[in-house]
């Protein structure tokens, strides 16, 4: 059933039980249907993966592991978590997953758990240069609790700095080293970074966050061969439910698993795992990698189009689906760039930038190439950003433009 009806035939159920929430749901279907959701992370789970979600799965407490409850009644909910890790190992080539992370943040501090002790030290690109909050954020758990030592990208080239990275693994002896990022466009080299982790005695974990669901299209290369532990979220360019996944080896199965129940979790969310393995099923598709090959061609053509506009494009282009550029040439830094873009429609964030302290544009092409959106809706919409960014285009205008593009490509068409 397309998810328009889905929506519509809840709502009417909502709007006569809670007209009030009912709104709420309305008024967020409008703005995604009607707004470019250029947010890196974001993308349109499919109207399957929404069903499981919504289904009663949801009332079911299943803590522990399939087969090892601590509640009764757990043999169907197993069936489910069964078929999502059973999945996700062929999907990825793991000898293990746990499924069980509520969110990419949860699955992070699994890794920490299973492999780290308080105070240990851990190397991480650095927050200022795309690293996750995860990676040692003082406002976060792991900056609290564990000694992390950044490294960073390169001011001009905007890439990793490998010989940084050796330089601090040699000096600080890291328990751990992570790499993964929230912003940075190319394929880090898994094979560099483990050659690090093995001359300096290190664990490595990689937060895979952002690419893995290139990763399961073939789109992009993966860690899972090189990391000791790959964190995961399902709900980036994967396209799945909203959270995340731990891949392993066997050898450090049991290990992961206890970190995530009952070390930092509770009762598993079943309707979430079910959904995750209609994902996985989605993402074993031809059809999938052809959609995540879409994904980077259309970020390739949209960040060419930018850098043809006058913005500075971090690292001069991508290899994902991720693209960050510095809108100053065009006037403008990236906050009030973020704000007038939002007025016309087209959602992003701002991010750090490799070369100075102004704030950067981020975005990404999951979402639109889900809406079936190509190399010449690319065009346009690198078009309408510039216009917007430089202020030559009207705003009126530029937010009529992208309602029809959006019209045109619906996110659940039907
Ligand atoms: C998105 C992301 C996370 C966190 O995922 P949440 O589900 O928001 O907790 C962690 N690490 C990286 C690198 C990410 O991009």
């Amino acid at each position: 059933m397309p998810v328009t009806h889905t929506l519509a035939a809840d709502a009417g159920l909502l709007r006569r039980q809670d007209p009030e929430l009912a709104d709420v749901l309305l008024a967020e279907e409008h703005r995604q249907s009607t707004t470019l959701q250029l947010t890196a992370a974001e993308n349109f789970a499919s109207p399957a993966v929404l069903a499981a979600l919504g289904s009663p799965l949801a009332n079911k407490y299943a803590e522990g592991y399939p087969g090892a409850r601590h509640h009764g009644g757990c043999e169907i909910v197993d069936a489910a978590e069964r078929l999502a890790t059973d999945r996700a190992r062929e999907l990825f080539g793991a000898e293990h997953v746990n499924v069980q992370p509520h969110s990419g943040s949860s699955a992070v501090l699994a890794a920490y758990a299973a492999l780290l002790r308080p105070g240990d030290t851990v190397l991480a690109l650095s927050l200022a240069h795309g690293g996750h909050l995860t990676h040692g954020s003082p406002a976060n758990f792991s900056g609290r609790w564990f000694d992390f030592v950044g490294y960073g990208v390169d001011a001009e080239s905007g890439l990793v700095d490998h010989d940084q990275v050796r330089a601090l693994a040699r000096a600080h002896r890291p328990k751990a080293i992570v790499c993964g990022s929230i912003a940075y466009p190319r394929h880090l080299d898994h094979a560099f970074f483990r050659e690090v982790a093995d001359e300096t005695g290190a664990y490595l974990i990689a937060d895979a966050a952002h690419p893995i669901g290139l990763v399961a299209g073939g789109a992009a290369p993966s860690p899972v061969p090189y990391a000791d532990v790959v964190c995961a979220t399902t709900h980036k360019v994967l396209r799945g439910p909203r959270g995340g996944m731990i891949l392993c080896g066997r050898e450090l199965a049991e290990r992961v698993d206890r970190a995530v129940f009952p070390f930092t979790q509770g009762g598993a969310q079943m309707h979430t795992i079910a959904a995750k393995a209609v994902a996985f099923g989605e993402a074993r598709t031809p059809a999938f990698a052809v959609y995540a090959h879409r994904v980077v061609a259309n970020a390739r053509v949209l960040a060419d189009h930018l850098a043809d506009e006058g913005l500075i494009v971090t690292t001069g282009g991508t290899d994902t689906h991720l693209i960050t550029a510095d809108p100053g040439p065009l006037g403008v830094d990236g906050r009030t760039g973020r704000r007038l873009l939002a007025a016309a429609g087209m959602v992003l964030d701002c991010c750090p930038l490799p070369h100075g302290e102004a704030r950067g544009l981020r975005l990404g092409t999951a979402a639109l190439t889900t809406q079936g959106m190509g190399e010449q809706e690319m065009r346009t919409v690198g078009a309408l950003l510039a216009g917007v960014l430089r202020g030559t285009s009207d705003a009126a205008g530029a937010r009529e433009a992208v309602r029809e593009l959006a019209e045109v490509h619906p996110p659940y068409p039907g």
